[in-house]
């Protein structure tokens, strides 16, 4: 793995220019062609399949994709439970559209005010997507609230009546203290969440080392925000750069959308729109390959012999 301190200057590297793009197809094709799936995927690995969401930067999309791959799960046919663990900063229900209907959180199911299922709210579109929330936004971490809890809470929703769900998401707190610890102590595997620049990329690789540490050794990256016509003008890494450095299995690259931001604010679910946007495609993708335990690669694809290259950001 190369270390983070041996990154290359962007300049130094071969960007090549893009090939003009084909003329595009009159009518859009249909999701499933442009995915090029049309079979459902094969559940890998043992249920629950519990999963955290990390990167220890803040704000560069654990929570967008909690909520879209999240969703994608269930659209894909699988029951999700999604664990909002960033306590104080809560936003996961904001995305979902879902805030008006957290009546109970895991504080008072744990104070034995109500029970588990009162506090997991139900996706009102997809009925196998449930949102569990720890405490109240603007609240502090509940006292005794660590890993043994959230561990308790996984075990729980084992152990529900009408069976454990397919996979448990764990939306983690930006940062590497006391809540990431929690929030990565039940989790068998990880998605390290990235965007291409140097402050984001130290701390994935700081994070890496933190959750290999906790015997997370099933951990894969998406590289989010990611702006090809940046990457031709030399102004950001690629994603084989990013792959190079953190040496990490490639889940799903996410370009810079703005219907991101617009999905952020309308509390609906990227992965819903219709027509699809691109940076919904690739989540759904990701899911897809989550699923499977399959990952990607970024490859730097030969265009026109005489002119250059580029690199893709979009692997087979
Ligand atoms: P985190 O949970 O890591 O703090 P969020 O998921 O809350 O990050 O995202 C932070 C902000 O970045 C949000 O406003 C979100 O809309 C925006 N964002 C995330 N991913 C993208 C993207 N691919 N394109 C454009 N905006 C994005
Ligand atoms: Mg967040």
């Amino acid at each position: 793995m190369i270390s983070i301190h041996t990154i290359i200057k962007p300049s130094t590297l071969q960007f090549r220019p893009k090939r003009p793009s084909r003329k595009p197809p009159k009518t859009l094709a249909p999701i499933h062609a442009l995915l090029q799936y049309n079979r459902k995927p094969q559940l890998a690995g043992d249920t629950p399949r519990v999963v955290v969401i990390t990167s220890g930067k803040g704000g560069v999309g654990k929570t967008t994709t909690t909520a879209n791959i999240g969703i994608s799960l269930a659209r894909l046919g699988f029951s999700a439970v999604a664990i909002d663990a960033d306590v104080g900063l809560r936003n996961l229900d904001l995305l979902l559209g879902l805030e008006n209907r957290v009546n109970y959180t895991v504080v008072e199911v744990l104070n034995g005010d109500c029970r588990l299922d009162q506090a997991l709210v139900r996706d009102k579109q997809w009925s196998n997507f449930e949102l569990l929330c720890i405490s109240k936004p603007r609240s502090k971490l509940p006292l005794g609230f660590g890993g043994k809890a959230l561990i308790w809470l996984v075990d729980a929703l084992k152990n529900r009546e009408e069976g454990p769900p397919d996979f448990i998401l764990i939306d983690c707190p930006a940062g590497i203290d006391a809540g990431f610890i929690t929030a990565i102590t039940p989790a068998n595997e990880a998605v390290l969440v990235t965007t291409p620049d140097i402050t984001s990329l130290r701390d994935a690789d700081r994070v890496t080392g933190l959750l290999e540490c906790d015997g997370i050794r099933d951990i894969k990256m998406i590289v989010n925000r990611v702006r090809t016509d940046m990457i031709k003008g030399e102004d950001m890494m690629s994603v084989l750069d990013v792959q190079e450095m953190l040496g990490l299995p490639l889940l799903g690259v996410i370009p810079e959308d703005t219907e991101v931001i617009r999905s952020t604010n309308r509390g609906y679910p990227l992965v819903l729109n219709k027509p699809p946007a691109l940076a919904g495609l690739a989540f759904e993708q990701a899911a897809w390959r989550l699923v499977e335990q399959d990952s990607m690669k970024a490859v730097m694809m030969e265009e026109e012999p005489k002119k250059r290259g580029f690199f893709s950001f979009f692997g087979g």
